[in-house]
């Protein structure tokens, strides 16, 4: 067990972005062709459906590795095993969703190699294009996840996994899944539906962190920290503007959890939830949404709380206060000289 010594410093006292409750999903528009994906409400969660497309596979189903095969490789993880639903643990290797051969050959493994070369570049200067490559990349496996854990909770031979997932649940994945269409077809956006940060790390591992009650992900890939917040239309990574600050400093596994906790502390508060609106035609998916964005109050005690729970959940405990009041959080982010590292 590790005891962190942090100093105090100021954080900024309002969150002012995002709200979320339901979300409506509405398609208007011609379709010229064939339903362009079998909708999340309506998908089969079985061996024989594309977790992407949502088709019945004809010819051989093949599966998709949640976390690709390259990144198993890279990082060790074959055998290494990840908690899912229930705490229930699943090897790396044996996370896998039915996949058809066009979204598998096609489809995917262009956003992989596409990811693989932003990883290599070390996600510098990303244009909209690189931004949406990691957003599908990092989406891809939450959504995959999901699917895994409903297709192991309709698995009548496991009760003990439990009940299927809430309607609120299931909404959000069901716009989660089209936002992912977006990696069949090319795809235009009115407003960017995610938040995007990326920070460098002090070492070189394999670390993963994410949330059951809201689309979210925290993903170490070696030196490269990626953190991707879904559905908050680009409000948390304009709040957040200043973490921008520390984009090249690299980080202590500490500090990458007090930047996951805020962010993710932000993404949780969110209290309104946009709606999205679709048109598919000739091969081209728009998606708009016109919803203003809030959050709740940034509680300084609930986020204490958050952080403290985050830490504990690594191996890590703080006994000293997080919240000394007014808004003043114990934080890890200081240099040497103990200053902020966020001005
Ligand atoms: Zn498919």
């Amino acid at each position: 067990m590790e005891v962190v010594y942090l100093l105090t410093a100021e954080i900024p006292s309002e969150f002012h972005c995002a709200q979320i409750t339901t979300f409506h999903i509405q398609h208007v528009g011609n379709y010229m062709e064939k339903q362009f994906y079998i909708p999340f409400k309506n998908s089969e969660f079985n061996t024989e459906n594309c977790f992407l497309c949502g088709h019945k596979i004809e010819g051989k189903i093949t599966r998709e590795h949640v976390f690709p095969k390259w990144l198993q490789k890279e990082f060790d993880l074959w055998d290494k095993t990840i908690s899912i639903t229930n705490e229930t643990t699943i090897q790396y290797k044996n996370l896998t969703v039915p996949c058809c051969s066009k979204c598998n050959n096609e489809h995917l493994s262009i956003l992989e190699s596409n990811f693989q070369k932003l990883m290599q570049k070390g996600f510098k200067e990303l244009t909209s294009f690189d931004e949406q490559v990691v957003f599908d990349w990092c989406g891809k496996i939450l959504y995959a996840t999901r699917h895994k854990e409903l297709s192991l909770l309709y698995d009548r031979q496991k009760p003990e996994l439990g009940s299927i997932i809430s309607d609120e649940e299931f909404q959000s994945y069901s716009c989660f899944q089209l936002f992912l269409q977006s990696i069949r077809y090319e795809t235009t956006w009115n407003v960017k539906p995610w938040s995007l940060f990326f920070f460098e790390s002090e070492t070189e591992s394999f670390f993963y962190q994410t949330r059951v009650s809201f689309p979210c992900l925290s993903i170490k890939l070696g030196k490269h920290i990626v953190i991707v917040l879904f559905e908050d239309n680009n409000a948390i990574e304009n709040h957040f503007e200043n973490f921008k600050q520390i984009r090249f400093t690299p980080l202590s596994f500490v500090q990458q959890i007090e930047i996951t906790a805020y962010l993710f502390y932000s993404a949780s508060i969110k209290a309104k939830i946009p709606y999205y609106h679709s048109h598919f035609f000739n091969g081209h998916l728009t998606v708009n949404s016109s919803s203003d964005i809030y959050s709740k109050e940034f509680d300084y005690d609930d986020f204490a709380l958050y952080y403290r729970m985050m830490l504990f959940e690594v191996g890590i405990e703080f006994k000293e206060k997080i919240h000394t009041g007014n808004g003043m959080i114990n934080t890890s982010l200081i240099d040497k000289n103990n200053e902020p590292l966020i001005k």
